[in-house]
Order: C-alpha cells, then structure tokens, then sequence
C-alpha cells in the first residue's frame, strides 16, 4: 500500500511484540514470568483510585481543556517545579494522554525536516520514532556501560554538528538504568547553551531512584528556557492505563503544542485528570514504600544475575530494568531472549530491540514481585547455561 513516507519506518515497541509471544504460549499452557513489560505490578493507589471513580460518579465525563484541567496544571506546576528546584507556571504544564504525546508533539513543533536529533542508543524506542515522523535525523549517542549507562561524553562532543536541533535526555533510563551525574548534565547543558539547541528530557522515572536524585537538566542555569520536560503518573503512581502525563516547557512552545493536543487528541479524560490531582495531593507514601520494594527486588535480581557465569550486570541505580551484559554468551540478544522464553518460561527483552548499542544485553524488568524473580532467577541461570 503506498503509506507516507513519515510512516513507513515505524516499527512496533519490541517489548508488545515480547509480550505477544509469551501470551501464545500462555495460551498453550505455559507458565511464564513477565519481566519484559516495564509497568508497576502493584495497583493504583486506591485513595487515587477512588478519585476517579468518584469523579465519574460525580458526572466529570465532558470535555475539559486541550492543555488540562487548569486545577491538574497548577498543582503539577507546584510539585514539578518544587521537586526539581524551580520556578514552573501553570501555563507551562501541559497534561496529555500518557507523557508520550510530552514527547511527541514538542518534538513535531521544533524538528523540521533535516534537522538531527541525538537520543541515547539504546534508549526509549519512541524517540527514534518521533524523530523519523517528525522528518528530522536521528543521531544515536551510545551510552558508557562501565560509567553505569551515562552519556558517551566523548561520542556526543563528535556527534553534536551545526545541524543538531534537539537533544534527547533520559535519566534514570529505559531500558538501562542508569542515572546521568550532575557531571554529564552539566557538560550537555553547556553544549545546549552554546549552540542554541534544545533539550527534551524525559523524566518518568525521576522517582524511582535507589541511590541519589536524578537532578533535572531544566533546573541548570539558562536551561529552562530550552528544555522540555516530559513525566508522567504511569511509572510513579502505577497508572499505566489511566493514560496520564504531562510536559513542562517555555510558554511560547507550550501554545503550539496545546494546538497539536487540539488537533489530535483533543483532551485527556477528566476523570483521569482528577485522579492525577489526588496522586499529587495526597498522600505519598505509597511510592516511597514501592521504592524501597523495589530497591530490595533490584539487589535480589542483580546479585542472582551476576551469579551466572558469563554474565555481568551493572547495578541500576533508578527505574526498575536491569541490563545484563550477556555478550560473552555468543549469541544475538534475539536469540537469546527466545531461548530464554521457551526453555525457561521469563519473558525478558532483548537489547537489541533499543537500538544497535542494545545488542549484547537482555533487558529485565524488577517491577514484579519478590517471588516471582526468586523463582526466575534458577531458570535464568539453567537456560543461560545450556547453550
Ligand atoms: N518514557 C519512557 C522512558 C518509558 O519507558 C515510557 C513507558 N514505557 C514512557 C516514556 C511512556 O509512558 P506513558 O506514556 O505511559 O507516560
């Protein structure tokens, strides 16, 4: 069929095709562990929960805003901003369906066709996607194992060009994560500043740290004015399905992508946006106790990875993946996330669905419970050591 141009590269998330593939064998009656899905496996909140079901009962089933619920954009301002050390308005919040459309709109209304876009390789696979739609070129910046997943300063210093647009940041990562240090910040920062560009930086999993903060770009001096923050509540308040996040950007920007919200996606559900008033409002408790939890799995799934031979896993220090080094297994990440599925029942991502730089790692997800990585763990090491 003869598609765009703009669509003809876009591929599917390897982790819905992963996902896929452990359901068929599901449903031929198989047990599988899902570790490849990187969504929390704790509910809502149920104080959240109840928030928007009151707010269905309630009737708050209209149309709201194209920019969000004035009342979710005051308070996501006041937390965002006091979280990262600044001064955020209102009409500098943007909220949308899931923090992608965060993403993807700045995206669309800043590249124009030519313009290079670096992102972190391997990295979220929708930047390479948004890039290409938006008819800009994507310049992959690989990432440094050895300084647990940060940006190849050196790479990106060759990289950056006279036609670089965009920067794309993402700390703590998917599907690493690493965490950038205020070091490497910096040192992007004052490229940024020096040659004009912008910065999205996605910032979903800014609460999911186990060993420090993972400080924003945007709070470095002359940064606000050119970066773009995406987050979210998927990954923080466990509500992957709510569909609900936001972008923080300079005014000016943020009335162009109220347009694109407009235009293509119209509103974010208003009950949805009143559940997020009472995640940010409310008591917090419920992600510091996840926190901790997962600060438990990620040391349990670290040291039980190490344990295998020719395997080596740094120590993630935010989001909830590890990312195992299996090179010296010999074989593609492909194939050896499938070996792993059908010969020990876990689902677990191959590296290689992140970008080139991905090939070599397997991606595994923590955010599932204690039990089911203790039992994962003796299958993981039976089916790495039989090839
Ligand atoms: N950014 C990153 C790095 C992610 O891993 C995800 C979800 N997997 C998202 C953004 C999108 O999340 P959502 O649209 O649910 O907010």
């Amino acid at each position: 069929m003869p598609f765009a141009e703009r669509v003809k590269t876009l591929a599917m998330e390897g982790a819905y095709v992963t996902f896929a593939r452990a359901q068929e064998l599901e449903a031929a009656g198989r047990t599988i562990i899902h570790l490849e899905i990187g969504q929390p496996d704790a509910g809502t909140p149920a104080h959240v929960a109840k928030a928007g079901m009151d707010a269905i009962a309630a009737g708050h089933t209209r149309y709201t805003l194209p920019g969000g619920l004035p009342a979710l954009r005051r308070v996501v301002a006041e937390d965002a901003g006091r979280r990262r050390g600044m001064r955020i308005a209102p009409s500098q919040v943007l909220i949308g369906p899931g923090s992608k459309p965060a993403m993807f709109f700045p995206t669309l209304a800043l590249v124009r066709p030519g313009d290079e876009v670096m992102y972190p390789d391997p990295g979220f696979p929708t930047y390479r996607a948004m890039i290409e739609v938006a008819g800009g070129v994507p310049v992959p910046v690989p990432l440094r194992e050895s300084e647990d997943f940060s940006l190849d300063l050196d790479a990106f210093d060759r990289l950056v060009s006279g036609r670089t647009r965009m920067i794309v940041l993402n700390s703590p990562s998917n599907p690493t994560g690493g965490v950038m240090p205020p070091a490497a910040l910096e040192h992007v920062a004052a490229v940024a500043r020096a040659r004009d560009l912008w910065v999205l930086s996605d910032e979903i999993y800014a609460r999911l740290v186990y060993e420090a903060p993972a400080p924003s770009i945007a709070a470095l001096p002359g940064m606000a004015e050119r970066t773009i923050i995406c987050d979210g509540f998927s990954k923080a308040y466990a509500m992957t399905g709510w569909r609900l996040g936001f972008g923080i950007m300079p005014e000016a920007l943020a009335e162009r992508v109220e347009l694109l919200l407009t235009h293509a996606v119209g509103a974010t559900a208003t009950f949805t946006q009143m559940a997020g008033i009472e995640a940010v409002e409310g008591p917090q408790e419920p992600v510091e106790t996840v926190v901790r939890e997962y600060r438990r799995r990620r040391d349990a799934l670290v040291a039980g990875l190490n344990a295998i031979p020719g395997v080596s896993c740094r120590t993630p220090q935010g989001a909830f993946y590890a990312f195992p080094n299996v090179r010296t297994l010999g074989k593609s990440s492909d194939w050896l996330a499938e070996h792993i599925l059908r010969e020990a029942g876990v689902a677990v991502l191959p590296g290689s669905v992140f970008g080139p730089n991905g090939e070599g790692y397997l991606r595994i997800c923590f955010a599932n419970s204690f039990a089911n990585i203790q039992a994962a763990l003796p299958l993981l090491a039976r089916a790495m050591q039989g090839i």
